[in-house]
Formats: C-alpha cells, structure tokens, sequence
C-alpha cells in the first residue's frame, strides 16, 4: 500500500492539574484540540502519583523548578491524551505557546499558555517534544497502548 503523504504522528498531550480544575480552561482547552484537527485516540483523567511525575520529569531533576513542577504535577487530576494529526508533535507545541507564560502572553497571546497559563510552572498543558520523547511519555501513562502496532494499522513507516 502506498505511504500517506501527511503521515498520522502521536503526541502526548496533558491538561496540567490547575486547567482541569477550572471548568472554562478545560473546556476552551479540550475545544482548541477539536479545531486544531487532533484525533484523541487515547484519554483519561487520574491523579498522577510522584513517581510517575518523578520518572516523567527526570531530565528536570537538577533545575531550581523541579519541586515545584513535581508538587504541581500531583496537586490534583490531570487530563492525559494520546493526540495524533499530521506533524502532532511539533503542532502541539504551536498551539500550547512558549513554556513561559509572560513569553508566552507577549509573543503568542491566542496560544494554550498564552491564554490559560498562570505561571511558568503552571503553564496549563504539556507536549511531547520529539518522537522519541512521545513514546516514552505514552508508555509511562498509557503502557498497555502498542504504539508500533498503532503505526502498522496506519501505514506508517515509523522506523
Ligand atoms: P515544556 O513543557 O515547554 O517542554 P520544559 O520541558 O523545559 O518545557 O519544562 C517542563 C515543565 O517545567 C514546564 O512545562 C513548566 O511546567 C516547568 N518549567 C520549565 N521552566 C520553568 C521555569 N523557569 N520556572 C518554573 N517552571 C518551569
Ligand atoms: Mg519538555
């Protein structure tokens, strides 16, 4: 069979504990998804426990925000999904803004964080920044999900 063009990609998206807690931050947020064209292929709602926050963020352990990204990552339920569209990852990351939030209001006002962020801990969603960081966030809070095989059913020549 022929190879898509625009081929399918994952991401792993997260609504971050203090947008799921506001009711118009969520909906807004889970609206923008909608009609930015991602597919939710997998999603829930769970309270993610230190270790999962600790083994997800283990490339920040040595920076000064670590325990706090760490405490505000537990503080409450978070909405976790698998998004996939054409160019998901680096999408994804478009629509969310830059990771600080004053940056984010200055230079991408309409962005996720832009719009939604209330600090540059609490900066209202994740994103998967490469494929190979995807896979490892998807296996983390969705392990029984066979990425390889989601790949094959979709023609993808994931490599
Ligand atoms: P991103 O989420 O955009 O990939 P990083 O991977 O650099 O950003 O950081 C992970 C998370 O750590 C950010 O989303 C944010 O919650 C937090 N963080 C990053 N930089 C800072 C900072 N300077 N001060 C406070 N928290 C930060
Ligand atoms: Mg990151």
């Amino acid at each position: 069979m022929l190879k898509k063009m625009c081929p399918l990609q994952l991401t792993l998206a997260i609504i971050k504990p203090h947008a799921v807690k506001n009711l118009i931050s969520l909906i807004k947020i889970k609206e923008i998804i909608v009609t930015s064209k991602f597919e939710v292929v997998r999603s829930k709602r769970k309270i993610i426990s230190l270790g999962e926050a600790e083994l997800f963020y283990s490339e920040h352990k040595n920076k000064f925000f670590y325990n706090r990204l760490i405490t505000s990552m537990t503080s409450g339920p978070c909405d976790i999904s698998i998004l996939a569209k054409d160019n998901a990852i680096k999408d994804w990351r478009v629509i969310m803004g830059p990771t600080k939030v004053f940056k984010a209001q200055f230079e991408a006002p309409d962005s996720i964080r832009g719009q939604f962020g209330l600090s540059d801990t609490r900066n209202a969603t994740h994103g998967s920044d490469s494929e190979e960081s995807a896979k490892r966030e998807i296996k983390i809070f969705f392990p029984d999900f066979d990425i390889e095989k989601w790949y094959q059913e979709h023609n993808i020549d994931n490599r």
